[in-house]
């Protein structure tokens, strides 16, 4: 599964917003104070306002481009980035514009474009004001779930930005949101499954992944994918699932997905798996109070284990992916499209609640564990 796209190089139309966007992410990460300190409430509703232009100024460097740039909640999204383990200096290299990352038109119906960082471990959301302004509403109450859930499989959050700029057609304001890959670049992952735990409309054609589109609930319902898992870790992930969703559904929000990301592993990983783990040992003894993750493996994906309970060549990237609609604007876009005589399948709204079972139903009925293989066969068998 390669990520589909296109490296931005200087004369790419798309550079000087991905410059204004690293530019002003690299700037306000640095301006973070240095020693955590308790997160008070009026952080969560901190903006901070820069103003970047060419001869520079009392608060800003100069830059290529005149943009202004907001950075909403940054010592939260700070803590936030600490308790998952991203490391300051490290977020800092990657986001860089010298090297270029790599963009994606959306894939969907949302518009959102998708920026890499240039090793792939970042990613730079577009998202549309509504979602930004959902987030900022609910970002209390995913900071405390999160700092209370070190195994959660939210989407990890590491910053929220507004860069207001001009451009031929005028004055535009882009939001976006920073967040994990959770399908890293340093293994080779084969198929990926966008799931949503509803089957109408969701499948990928052949030339769509052909073009690196991920694969949906029919694609893994037809090829008859499962997930297979030890009890315990089946037990652990379908807990941590049901609560994420719990919060998701408190929050009123629908439409997420799961991502789920398969490698297959072969003699010449286990060389480069032995890189990656010391690699990671060394990056998570710099990052103070950073989480233990008990769900998954040193390299961030599960092992599957086949139904004799013995380690299969198979690893999983698992994570919940595209958690910012509110379904009070869903049902608004919904209308909208039918106003337009859109079919309303093309969003399959269905409230939260209902969304959020039904996705969990799709999940455990799509994990195998090696007990209930057992089990099926003594049904059958007349013993
Ligand atoms: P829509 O609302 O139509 O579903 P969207 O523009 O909101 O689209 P997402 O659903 O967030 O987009 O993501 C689209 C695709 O991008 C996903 O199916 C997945 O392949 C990839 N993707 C999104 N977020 C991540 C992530 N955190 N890690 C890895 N891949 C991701
Ligand atoms: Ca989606
Ligand atoms: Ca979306």
């Amino acid at each position: 599964y390669n990520i589909p796209g296109e490296n931005i190089s200087e004369s790419h139309e798309n550079y000087a917003i991905v410059y204004d966007l690293v530019t002003g992410i690299r700037f306000s990460v640095s301006r973070c104070s240095k020693i955590p300190s308790k997160i008070t409430d009026d952080q969560f509703t901190q903006e901070t306002k820069l103003i970047f232009n060419r001869q520079g100024n009392n608060e800003a460097p100069p830059t290529k481009y005149e943009f202004k740039f907001k950075d909403y909640a940054p010592e939260v999204f700070r803590d936030l980035r600490s308790m998952f383990n991203v490391n300051q200096a490290d977020y800092l290299m990657s986001l860089n514009d010298e090297i270029g990352v790599k963009a994606v038109g959306s894939s969907g119906k949302s518009g959102s474009s998708f920026y890499y960082s240039n090793d792939r471990k970042f990613i730079i959301k577009t998202i549309h004001r509504s979602e930004h302004k959902h987030l900022r509403r609910i970002l209390k109450d995913y900071y405390y779930y999160v700092k209370k859930n070190p195994n959660t499989l939210l989407c990890q959050f590491y910053g929220l930005h507004r860069l207001k700029m001009t451009t031929k057609t005028g004055t535009v304001k882009v939001h976006v949101l920073v967040m994990n890959n959770l399908l890293p670049n340093t293994v080779n992952i084969s198929d990926c499954y966008d799931l949503k735990g509803s089957t109408f409309g969701r499948k990928t054609s052949e030339t769509k992944r052909s073009k690196g589109s991920c694969l949906k609930d029919l694609n893994f319902i037809e090829s008859n994918c499962k997930i297979h898992l030890s009890k315990m870790k089946k037990d652990q992930l379908e807990n941590q699932l049901q609560s994420d969703v719990k919060l998701l559904q408190r929050l009123n929000i629908m439409d997420y997905s799961l991502l789920l990301g398969l490698r297959y592993l072969s003699k010449t990983d286990d060389i480069l798996d032995e890189n990656i783990k010391r690699l990671s040992m060394i990056t998570h003894q710099n990052v103070p109070g950073a989480y233990k993750n008990t769900i998954f493996d040193t390299d961030g994906g599960i092992r599957a284990i086949d139904s004799n309970g013995e380690e299969m060549d198979i690893v999983y990237y698992i994570g919940i992916i595209d958690c910012l609609t509110n379904y009070s604007t869903l049902k608004k876009l919904e209308t909208f499209f039918r106003s337009l005589k859109h079919k309303r399948e093309t969003i399959s709204a269905v409230p939260p609640y209902e969304y959020g079972n039904r996705f969990l139903k799709f999940i455990k009925e799509s994990i195998e564990t090696p007990g209930e293989v057992e089990v099926s066969v003594m049904k059958n068998s007349r013993f």
